[in-house]
């Protein structure tokens, strides 16, 4: 009782300090007000999009074009908004920088909602598919306390009935030496690491990957083919924005 009084006396006293202002319209209470919020739930109900070329297909499929299925290991994609629009970019913002836990609160309840208005759809996929969060490097986990995949992973999981698994991926750093690479954008991807799994699983098996924002979608194809490669038999993406 104590305890919980104490608490309830410290969030009432960090909220005093720092007061939140809607996102949207910078109103004082809230990082997203009830307006805002009905403005946001307007902004569509998903982009269901080949993940080589974006065309809109069938629960996100990749497209017929041969470029799309030589360059996409993922066999389909579905968003919940455009990463253009303002304000679900900074709420996840908020949380992923400020680490402002009423912001990924917001970006939670938005991404459930995304779902839910999408139930079958993401219900047939997600029966008998293991959901699994894009990992973050190691030691920047360690640095931001969290990894906001989880979050998403976990909400899409509650959503879903699906089981989530967090330890089947995992990122390694590259075995070259950052100096000895000229290339700017490779020397990203080597520091960023090549991606491992680290579980045995099942052969055949499908999973649901679950990240923040998909935009070349370099990393989540690169987790789709560690999970092809150790038997994975479909691998689908799902992230709250995409680029
Ligand atoms: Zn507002
Ligand atoms: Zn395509």
């Amino acid at each position: 009782m104590l305890m919980r009084s104490l608490r309830a006396a410290a969030i009432a006293a960090s909220k005093a300090v720092f007061p939140h202002f809607c996102v949207a319209c910078g109103d004082e209470g809230t990082v997203l007000c009830d307006d805002c919020d009905l403005d946001v739930g307007s902004l569509g109900s998903g982009i269901f999009g080949c993940p080589g070329c974006g065309e809109r297909t069938v629960a996100g499929r990749v497209c017929r074009r041969s470029a799309c299925r030589q360059k996409s290991v993922l066999d389909s994609l579905a968003c919940a908004l455009p990463y253009a629009e303002p304000v679900p970019r900074a709420l996840l913002q908020l949380y992923k920088y400020e680490r402002v836990e009423e912001a990924g609160e917001a970006v939670a309840s938005t991404f459930g909602r995304f779902l839910q208005w999408n139930d079958a759809d993401f219900c047939s996929l997600a029966k008998g598919a293991v959901v699994v969060p894009v990992p973050m490097h190691p030691w920047k986990e360690a640095w931001r306390g969290f990894n906001q995949a989880d979050m998403l992973a976990a909400v899409f999981s509650v959503s879903t009935g699906a089981r989530m698994v967090k330890n089947v991926l995992r990122r390694r750093f590259g075995l070259t030496a950052q100096a000895a690479i000229k290339d700017h954008d490779a020397r990203g991807r080597n520091a960023d690491g090549s991606i491992g799994v680290i579980r045995r699983f099942t052969p055949g098996m499908r999973f649901v990957l679950v990240d923040d924002v998909f935009t070349t979608g370099a990393t989540m194809n690169a987790c789709a083919d560690a999970l092809k490669r150790a038997g994975a038999g479909g691998v689908h993406a799902v992230t709250f924005l995409r680029g």
